[in-house]
């Protein structure tokens, strides 16, 4: 059965412009943050009685196809489950090349 057992401890700090929006796409706003806690660590470490405080933007990936952006998930021998355009890929490049195509000479 599964069971759920805490990992990690993360902070979240939420600067107003998450709610302004406005950005032009996730790696834009992921941008403009980086820039935006060096700022607020700035404008922290001007307040004496605190202790300083480092503030990191993590950026979090998922693995989606290429062609259709779904998640990438595969079958048991790897082969992509989400769309035609991916499986003749994952097709053409487990097809061994012919020997006279190889650049070695082995
Ligand atoms: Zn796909």
């Amino acid at each position: 059965m599964k069971k759920k057992i805490l990992k990690d401890v993360k902070i979240i700090c939420e600067p107003p412009q998450r709610r302004w929006g406005g950005f032009n796409g996730l790696e834009d706003e992921a941008i403009f943050y980086e820039k935006w806690v060096k700022e607020f660590e700035e404008f922290i470490r001007d307040h004496r009685s605190q202790d300083p405080v480092y503030l990191n933007v993590e950026r979090e990936y998922k693995e989606c196809c290429e062609f259709c952006e779904e998640e990438w998930e595969t079958s048991d021998d790897s082969c992509p489950l989400c769309c035609q355009k991916a499986v003749d890929e994952f097709e053409t490049n487990r097809r061994p090349t012919p020997t006279h195509l190889r650049g070695d000479n082995n």
